[in-house]
This record gives structure tokens, sequence and C-alpha cells, in this order.
């Protein structure tokens, strides 16, 4: 199987434009690690390869949001779904080497589901590995993406642009250099951007504030506070933007509520 002689993560994220494609991607994986021959890939002809695509592999358990008494899926992961995973993951795997937990369009657990995960998270039963299926990653709390490992589908639409990201690098440096009056104004001149730009920009935001947080990038001079606050708020503009609120009130609510830092006043 495919831990031999390569380290597998206990909980990797699976970010695509759409809930089928994370999905897919992530069961890609999954079949990885449960294969009988291991390797990078899955070889896709030996038993536990056909169960995983028949859908019937015991050690592959997948959660998705629980349907209500007309049949039709309800909001959010709830936290009693993550319980019952807590619960399984520590009985031993049936089959394989692993248990692997797919939760699909993690990205709709409710705040006491994500916590459940995370205590998961930080504390995961031996060979347990978990997959968060997500479109949009900023909905889920930054102390559960620091906690896995990201992987972005190919297509390049959700990985944040180069302008993106240079804006989220803008809008860190004002919040750093802790001038309000330099932030609104920075905040007043993207707010013309459309809903995608938008999204993009509070997407790569979240992108880097969790770089930040994991010291994969150096910041500009926040806190890890700052920067966690930063992170909340971002995952707050993420959510204003699903029902869809303006860009206007997205870059009002960053302008009025964005931490400051203390700045280079030495
Ligand atoms: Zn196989």
């Amino acid at each position: 199987m495919a831990g031999d002689g390569q380290r597998i993560g206990h909980a990797y994220i699976f970010s695509a434009p759409s809930a089928e494609e994370s999905e897919r991607m992530a069961r890609a994986f999954a079949q990885g690690i449960l294969c009988e021959h291991g390797g990078e890939k899955a070889c896709g002809r030996c038993a536990a390869c056909r169960k995983v695509e028949a859908g019937i592999h015991p050690d592959l358990i997948t959660v998705r949001r629980l349907e209500d008494d007309k049949g039709r899926a309800r909001r959010e992961i709830v936290i009693d779904q993550i319980r019952a995973v807590n619960q399984d993951a520590w009985i031993l795997p049936n089959e394989a080497a692993r248990k692997v937990y797919l939760i699909a369009e993690a990205d709709k657990m409710n705040p006491a589901a994500q916590n459940a995960a995370l205590k998961l998270l930080e504390e995961p039963p031996n060979g347990a590995v978990f997959l968060l299926c997500v479109t949009n990653p900023s909905l889920l709390l930054p102390t559960v993406r620091s906690r896995c490992v990201e992987r972005r589908g190919a297509g390049g639409e959700q990985e944040p642009e180069q302008e993106s990201l240079k804006l989220a690098g803008e809008y860190l440096r004002a919040a750093a250099a802790g001038d309000r009056a330099k932030l609104v104004r920075w905040c007043f001149a993207q707010e013309n951007l459309d809903q995608r730009d938008t999204q993009a920009l509070i997407d790569a935001l979240c992108l880097t504030v969790t770089d930040m947080l994991c010291a994969r990038q150096a910041n500009p001079g926040l806190s890890t506070r700052q920067l966690t606050e930063i992170a909340a708020l971002a995952s707050r503009c993420g959510e204003y933007l699903r029902v869809n609120t303006g860009s206007k009130h997205i870059f009002g609510l960053l302008a009025v509520d964005t931490p400051l830092g203390s700045g280079n006043r030495g």
C-alpha cells in the first residue's frame, strides 16, 4: 500500500471548484492509500482498488450531509456525524492497514462540527486518515486548515490568481503598517471588483494568512492573534459572499474590522 516508503499525513484538504471534483480527487487519493500494491498511484486492478471504485471498501468511510424527511440534503454537516467518526476511528481497520474518512463538502460542517473535527485532527487515532473535500477552503477554521495538507485541483480556476495574491499581500501590509486611513483607501480602491474577483481575493487572503500562521511565509509584522482575527474576518467575508453580499459591503467590512499592527514606529 501507498504508506510503505512514503509518509502519509493524517489529514488532507482537497479543494476544487466543484464538490464532485473535490470528492473525485479525494477518492483517487484514498484508492492509492488502500491499494494492495501501493506506489504513487492506485493499481486500479487489485481487490481493494475495485472495492473503492464500487464504493464498497469497508475501510473507506464517506461522511456527507444527512437528508431530511423529504430526502433533501440538510444544510450542514453536524457535530453528531463527526462524533460518530471519532468513535469509529478508534476501531481497527477491517481489511487495509488504514481507515480513510472522506468528508464530502467538509466546508459545510457547522462550527460545532468543525471544532469536533479539530479535536480529532489534534489527536488523530493511529492509522486513520481524514480527507476533507471542499469548494471553499476559507469556510474551514484556520486551525483546522493548519493541520491539513492542502491539495488543489488542476484547472487553475480555484488557484488564487497572481493578482489576487498581490492584492492580499497589499492588504496585509496595509494592516501591519497600522495606518487605518491607508487601509480604508486601499479598500475603497477595490470596491468595484466583481463578485468573482472579490471571492478570489478573499480566497487568496485566507491562503496567505494560513501560510503565515503556519510560518510557511514571512508575515509583514502582524501578531498571531491579529492573523487569527484576519482569518476569521476573511471567512466571515466568504460566508457573506456565498449569500451574494456585494463587494462594496465586503470591503467596507474589511476597512472597519481589520485589526491593525503597530507599524514600524519602532
Ligand atoms: Zn490496487
